[in-house]
């Protein structure tokens, strides 16, 4: 008995895997047509400086609108390209069309602000990447210090070496590195000496795993002085309540971003807010 219901599960399994890989089929091949039929966008998300309030930069973060599935979310479709190695294709498009949008802000006389950008590692590790977005800022005419790149440790960690040369490049030429979702996966402490980061960004799970428990928020204190002690910046993830926000306040966290704030917007939008700042900051001249 027990070994033909063994027998049953694995058929079950065995079907089921069936069924993944044809779905991961489906969808790698759809993927590929998803940016000839512009169905790819990018959303924005303001970070802002926790003392001040000022407005710091954008996240830029993809969508894609299936026009008949909805939005599927980015760790759907980003994993799978990273699997195909269409990722390649993909983040040549997320740079160039990030730093098209920011050079049309810049045109259209809106305040200024840094762009940041979400890179897989493996793009980083096994590409030209550095190349790659000196060309774009060179023709676009943007200085590398607008421009920042999200990388994180479990994505460069398989090839170090690599990683580290590329980061550096791209560090010395003056874009911002920043290491994202830092404290999920297998964090390390050793990446933070290893990398050449200028920014640490606290996965949002430690914000959300606080709400007054004492042991949670001294975690969380200990990595803002980590990080300060390293001369890196500090951007807190996933900020959606004043408390929170108060919290950050009280322990010198640098930069916030989350719905407390505001959601990930499309470009549009985005413009109607860099609008605001202008006449926010009229205001207070007047
Ligand atoms: P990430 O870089 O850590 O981006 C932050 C994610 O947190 C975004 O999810 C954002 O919508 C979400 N978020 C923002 N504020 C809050 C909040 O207050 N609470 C909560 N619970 N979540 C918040 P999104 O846009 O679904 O992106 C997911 C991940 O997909 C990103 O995580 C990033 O790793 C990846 N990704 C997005 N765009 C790109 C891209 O252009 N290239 C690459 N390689 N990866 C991308
Ligand atoms: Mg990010
Ligand atoms: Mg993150
Ligand atoms: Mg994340």
């Amino acid at each position: 008995e027990q070994k033909a219901k063994g027998k049953d599960g694995f058929t079950i399994f065995e079907n089921c895997m069936h069924l993944n890989s044809i779905k991961f089929i489906q969808l790698s091949n759809r993927l590929r047509e998803a940016l000839p039929n512009k169905e790819l966008l990018l959303y924005f998300q303001p970070q802002y400086d926790i003392r001040t309030g000022e407005l710091f930069g954008l996240e830029a973060l993809i969508r894609w609108n299936h026009p008949t599935k909805g939005f599927i979310p980015p760790i759907e479709f980003i994993s799978i390209a990273e699997k195909t190695g269409y990722i390649v294709e993909l983040s040549e498009w997320t740079l160039k069309t990030a730093i098209e949008q920011k050079r049309e802000w810049d045109k259209k006389g809106l305040p200024s602000v840094k762009i940041a950008i979400n890179m897989s590692g493996c793009v980083i590790t096994n590409t030209k990447v550095f190349e790659n977005i000196c060309n774009i800022l060179d023709e676009l005419k943007i200085q590398p210090g607008e421009i920042e790149v999200e990388v994180t440790e479990t994505a460069v960690m398989m090839e170090l070496d690599k990683a580290k040369i590329h980061l550096q490049k791209l560090k010395e030429y003056g874009i911002s590195i920043a290491i994202d979702d830092f404290g999920s996966g297998y964090s390390s402490l050793n990446y933070l000496n290893l990398l050449p980061f200028d920014i640490l960004k606290i996965d949002y799970e430690f914000l959300n795993k606080i709400k007054n428990k004492e042991d949670e928020s001294l975690i969380y204190q200990t990595i803002i002085r980590l990080a300060h002690d390293m001369n890196l910046s500090v951007i807190a993830e996933g900020v959606e309540t004043i408390e929170q926000l108060e919290f950050l306040k009280k322990y010198q966290c640098d930069i916030g971003q989350g719905y407390y704030y505001c959601k990930p917007i499309p470009a549009i939008e985005i413009e109607k807010l860099l609008l605001s700042e202008i006449s926010m900051v009229h205001e207070t001249l007047d």
